[in-house]
């Protein structure tokens, strides 16, 4: 080649950077950073005495502190910022969401409390009269009713509850959470701790309104420009098994979205009674030829109305979300467990988690063999790539259990040495984790995914 032309050759594009994850640990870590600093705060202001009324108020200054920042914090972790989305997953983020949100809900309800009884002890008066004359400052009554809301929102999620209401009722009524923060934001930039500092109100204000671009951007700009960019639409609904279909849709410019083997989006089908509800189902397929594809079996009502979708019917999808993806793995050998639908992210990554023959196994339990779907393809895969598929047939709570720890050593006698994605109903998932452990698969590399955000 002259010099000329090996100047002028097009240079290779660079290898696109990998996404940026944010592991649990880190997450959690930076959380308990958070608080600390919060704790800081607190600690050089507070001036101790061991009057009662200043130490009610003492007590009502760290809890109303704590809370705010605990607020923010449930805020950031339902933002679907996809660093934290595909590095700790949508079922942990939810869990973790739900034990926070408990936490906070005490801490403000400690706050008001505190601050009662400091401003009753201090002025002498009772608690009703001190509500009465704490309600008389407009940021107090502001901050009071939105931790009316938040009481609100955390008394629908109790388990109890929520599992009595349908999902759209817990869905509106948790989106008062957002007008339950912004009523108490102002009382927390006038409360002392933060007013006694141009910094900390530079720095809480700044937290805040970073948030709040992460939730507007993530949660309502990206959805919007992914409807028009990818004008996704149905193509073709396949009958799986007589309570399982796959949906297959089309659209442009797919590639894009980066979606691994193993994520999820939330789908919103446009037709009548259907659109009103975005639900999470994983892609069965890796994303081909600008064609995603979901298996859904028919649990509830919106499920059941999914068998009935016309093809050319438009698609709204968000995401990916979730974070059961190759990046997990840490061992050559991987063993891809699953229960029922859960069969969805493991075949997609059945067939493309790298690896020779004998590096992939996969184990399907399912009720009986009528119960299993996407058969015909799972043995194609297993045949072309040399990986080990077995089914484990047979009612849950028979006398033998194909889970148990010796049945699934018998099957993969070198079982420790496996990475193991495990993807089922909760009960089969808690009880396969259990039986892993058992047989001496340690904890951090059993990869699950809960097809439940409760
Ligand atoms: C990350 C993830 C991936 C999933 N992947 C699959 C899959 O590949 N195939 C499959 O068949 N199922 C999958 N599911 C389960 C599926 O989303 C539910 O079965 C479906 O939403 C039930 O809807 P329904 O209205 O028909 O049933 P309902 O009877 O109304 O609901 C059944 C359960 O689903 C929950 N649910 C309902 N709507 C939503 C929603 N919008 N968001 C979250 N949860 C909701 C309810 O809280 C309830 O516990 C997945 C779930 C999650 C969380």
């Amino acid at each position: 080649m002259t010099i000329d032309a090996a100047q002028h050759r097009t240079p290779a594009p660079l290898p696109p950077l990998p996404p940026l994850r944010v592991p649990p640990r880190a997450l959690r870590d930076g959380i308990a950073a958070g608080a600390a600093l919060v704790v800081l705060l607190w600690a050089v202001q507070v001036e101790p005495s061991a009057r009662l009324d200043a130490l009610f108020a003492t007590g009502a200054h760290l809890s109303g502190l704590l809370a705010g920042y605990g607020v923010l914090v449930m805020l950031l972790l339902m933002a679907r910022v996809p660093a934290i989305e595909h590095g700790v997953g949508a079922d942990r983020l939810a869990r973790l969401h739900a034990r926070g949100g408990r936490h906070v809900i005490g801490l403000c309800l400690g706050h008001a409390l505190l601050a009662l009884c400091g401003y009753a002890a201090h002025a002498g008066t009772d608690l009703l009269t001190a509500t009465a004359a704490l309600l008389g400052y407009g940021g107090i009554a502001a901050a009071t009713a939105g931790t009316a809301l938040l009481v609100s929102v955390g008394a629908v999620s109790a388990r109890a509850v929520r599992r009595r209401i349908r999902h759209e009722t817990w869905r509106a009524v948790h989106l008062l959470t957002y007008l339950g923060a912004a009523l108490a934001f102002g009382h927390q930039l006038s409360g002392p701790d933060i007013a006694g500092s141009v910094l900390a109100v530079w720095v809480w204000a700044m937290l805040h309104t970073t948030v709040a671009v992460l939730l507007l951007w993530y949660r309502a700009v990206v959805p919007v420009r992914q409807a028009l960019r990818h004008g996704l639409r149905v193509v073709e609904v396949r009958r799986e098994s007589p309570d399982v279909v796959s949906v297959v849709m089309r659209g442009t410019g797919l590639d894009e979205l980066h979606a691994e083997a193993g994520q999820f989006f939330r789908w919103r089908f446009l037709r009548r009674r259907l659109w009103h509800t975005a639900l999470p189902f994983s892609l069965s397929a890796p994303v081909r030829d600008d064609t995603l594809r979901i298996t859904v079996k028919s649990l509830g009502d919106h499920t059941r109305r999914m068998r009935r979708l016309r093809p050319g019917t438009r698609v709204l999808a968000t995401g990916p979300f979730g974070a059961l993806t190759a990046h997990r793995r840490t061992r050559r050998k991987v063993l891809l467990l699953a229960g029922g639908v859960g069969i969805t992210p493991m075949r997609a990554l059945f067939e493309t988690l790298p690896g020779g023959p004998g590096d992939i196994t996969l184990l399907y339990r399912a009720g009986n063999a009528a119960q299993l779907v996407l058969r015909t393809e799972l043995e194609e895969i297993a045949r072309a790539r040399g990986a080990a598929l077995h089914y484990l047939l047979g009612p849950s709570g028979a006398a033998f259990d194909p889970l148990a720890p010796q049945a699934l050593l018998g099957l993969v006698p070198d079982l420790v040495e496996h990475d193991v994605y495990l993807c089922g109903p909760p009960g089969m998932t808690d009880a396969a984790t259990a039986a892993l452990l058992r047989a001496g698969v340690p904890e951090s590399r059993v990869h699950t995914e809960c097809f439940t955000f409760a």
